[in-house]
């Protein structure tokens, strides 16, 4: 089994980790799982049935098995609450009817999320349409299965599909401004792998896709040397960059083409003055 990365925060583990990624942990780690399995915080999540970013309130942390229901952190151990099933259930600050529930599966030294309601494609889907202005209906299609499959626990197919956005929606235009500048190589261009042409086409690209070595990485890397557990743990991050990318990229497609609409006018007016 790969080395079990860090275990998440409790918001972390609500909201980005996928279902069915299971972490490791040690006695040492123990306060951190009791905070996990008994977080009693708020969660900022997009609710689906408000359409908007609200505050999700802890009501409810229900174990199976011989869990006293008020233990404390320091009356509790880990190694006599193995094979255990948690469900934590939040309600929505603005409307207490929606309700949002998670299930954690505790066993023989490992944590995993196992499900998840609204699903994380849910969330993630409603919270898309908020780009709706912003992203073109074709991109939008894409992020949904993207989405979609990460909320079922698909790590690489997921990322192929957030993959496929990059390639098409940022760096394409990015090669069609570099291929009309007069020291363009294209020949090299054809002949280098995603990572390189990356780096062909940086003055061109976003700073964010350059900002995070680790980012850079994983988003430069074949789909193939991508693990199934690397590709959902950069999911949440990648995705968040995609969507503030694509964002600033329509803005300035749109100030573009005011300022160009706005040219036209003028010299209009100054064919009429002439
Ligand atoms: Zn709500």
């Amino acid at each position: 089994m790969s080395q079990s990365p860090l275990l998440p925060t409790p918001q972390q583990f609500l909201l980005e980790v996928a279902l069915y990624k299971s972490y490791a942990h040690t006695l040492q780690d123990r306060s951190k799982i009791f905070d996990i399995l008994f977080f009693e915080g708020s969660i900022d999540a997009h609710c689906p049935a408000c359409k908007q970013k609200s505050v999700f309130l802890s009501i409810e942390n229900r174990p199976t098995g011989n869990y006293g229901l008020h233990v404390g952190v320091k009356d509790w151990h880990p190694e006599h609450h193995y094979n255990s099933v948690i469900l934590k259930s939040f309600r929505c600050s603005r409307d207490f009817s929606h309700r949002s529930h998670f299930i954690f599966n505790f066993e023989n030294g490992r944590i995993t999320k196992i499900g998840q309601y609204p699903s994380h494609a849910d969330i993630s889907v409603t919270r898309l349409d908020d780009f709706k202005k912003v992203i073109e209906p074709e991109v939008m299609q894409e992020l949904r299965k993207a989405y979609g499959l990460f909320g079922h626990g698909v790590g690489v197919g997921s990322f192929v599909y957030l993959r496929r956005v990059i390639e098409r929606y940022v760096v394409e235009p990015a090669y069609d401004l570099a291929k009309k500048e007069s020291d363009w190589d294209d020949v090299a261009y054809g002949r280098s792998r995603f990572g390189e042409k990356l780096e062909l086409l940086r003055p061109k690209l976003p700073e964010y896709l350059f900002e995070n070595t680790n980012l850079y990485g994983v988003v430069s890397k074949g789909i193939h040397a991508l693990s199934e557990d690397e590709c959902k743990e950069y999911f949440p991050v990648v995705s968040e960059i995609v969507l503030h990318i694509l964002t600033d990229l329509k803005a300035k497609k749109e100030s573009e083409e005011s300022r160009t609409s706005l040219r036209n006018s003028l010299n209009a007016i100054a064919g009429k003055i002439a």
